[in-house]
């Protein structure tokens, strides 16, 4: 891949850099609530502005732009400390599966309310008992005229408190093979069958929560892939949320690289700096080399993206690159901090204890490494 941006390319940066100077709104309040209202709005003034969904097309509220410059639009919002948008799930994962797997009447009216975050999305795959192995979903779907009844429980459901639409993956088929008997349904959230109760994290967050499912209602229409097809269209949805976040990530792990470097030369040690600790710079250094593989690694996947059109499986080697780059970085944040660390109000503590999530979010790392091992490099399967 040539890492040389095009001219066009080097003026849709330019435009989007200065905008977000001009219209950059500052640091996010305090609370869930309101952190999450601030989200929204700025995702609403992207929109307005033309710049939500940059790769997605016209015709649906996109900008109708390349996969470069959706690139770009990632990494200039990271760089610009940019609030994050409050529709993530809907932009990085529902979205694209819609786009590939839906119907037009679904494209017309899902799309455009996810880049305007009017309509917030969760994501319904993981369930107490089937987590890493999604083929085992025990939530019913029930055929009942043209609707589907279905009844089950859902766990670690991201924003399902904020959420319009959910990605629900339920078993419509109990009798076929476990792979074939799953279909992908968009749930409409607003409805009394659907209880949602808040999980909170280590954080402190409640940022997910359990989803209780008795008899909720869902039309055919909002079948997306087609009755039994609901493994390869939660499989769409997976790659996306691998592939697509890497690149705003590996721009985010460079960013609180170049803090962590700050905060050592700032941390006095031994008469010096923590800096100047042979077994810091080391590591540092480490990190250093890590994030420069990381880097390269997202420019791969995206060139294999522009190749075949959807992100391939190493997505999942730069997912499980980063989550084990961004715990190193957090824990190094807290070795330089020394006993520091244990106060509640530094950044990094929180940035630490966030980051014990990263090896399980979106794929365990050891699932990541099984897919790497299989899909990638092409070794035989355990099972
Ligand atoms: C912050 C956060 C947000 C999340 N948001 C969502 C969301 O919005 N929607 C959603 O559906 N889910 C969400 N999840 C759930 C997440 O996808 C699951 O936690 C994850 O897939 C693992 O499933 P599990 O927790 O059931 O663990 P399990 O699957 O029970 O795994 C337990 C352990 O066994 C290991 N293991 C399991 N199978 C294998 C195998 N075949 N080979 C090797 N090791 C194996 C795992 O790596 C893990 O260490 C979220 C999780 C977190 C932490």
């Amino acid at each position: 891949m040539d890492l040389t941006l095009s001219p066009e390319e080097e003026a849709f940066r330019d435009e989007l850099r200065a905008w977000v100077a001009e219209h950059h709104p500052g640091r996010e309040p305090e609370g869930d609530e309101a952190a999450f209202q601030f989200r929204r709005d700025w995702q609403k003034q992207l929109y307005d502005a033309g710049w939500a969904g940059v790769s997605w097309p016209r015709e649906y509220g996109g900008r109708g732009a390349t996969l470069v410059e959706q690139a770009i639009f990632n990494e200039e919002m990271v760089r610009a400390r940019a609030p994050q948008l409050a529709n993530v799930l809907g932009l990085a994962m529902g979205g694209p599966t819609v786009i590939a797997h839906g119907t037009e009447e679904q494209r017309q009216r899902f799309l455009t309310p996810i880049l305007s975050a009017d309509e917030i999305w969760c994501q319904g795959f993981s369930e107490p008992d089937s987590g890493s192995d999604l083929a085992s979903v025990k939530t019913r779907a029930v055929r009942d005229g043209d609707e589907w009844l279905v009844t089950g429980q859902k766990v670690w459901t991201t924003f399902a408190h904020h959420a319009k639409w959910c990605m629900l993956v339920a078993r419509s088929d109990p009798d076929a093979p476990r792979h074939k008997g799953l279909t992908y349904f968009l749930m409409d959230m607003e409805q009394d069958a659907v209880q949602v109760r808040p999980l909170r994290q280590i954080t402190g967050e409640e940022e997910f929560n359990e989803l209780f499912l008795e008899e909720a209602r869902i039309p055919d229409e909002n079948i997306v892939g087609g009755e039994g097809n609901g493994w390869n269209v939660a499989i769409t949805t997976l790659m996306h949320e691998r592939a697509t976040l890497a690149f705003g990530l590996q721009v985010a792990a460079k960013i609180a690289l170049a803090e962590l470097f700050a905060r050592a030369r700032e941390t006095p040690l031994d008469g010096g700096s923590a800096a100047d600790d042979e077994l810091i710079r080391q590591r540092l250094a480490q990190l250093y080399i890590e994030s420069e593989v990381l880097r390269l690694n997202a420019y791969r996947g995206l060139t294999a993206t522009m190749k075949y059109g959807v992100p391939g499986a190493e997505g999942s080697l730069g997912k499980w690159h980063w989550s084990e780059l961004n715990q190193a970085l957090t824990e190094l944040a807290l070795d330089v901090a020394g006993p520091r660390a244990q106060l509640w109000d530094d950044p990094w503590t929180y940035r630490f204890l966030r980051a014990r999530a990263n090896s399980i979010e979106g794929g365990t790392t050891e699932i990541l490494k099984n897919i790497v091992a299989e899909r990638v490099l092409g070794l035989p399967r355990l099972r």
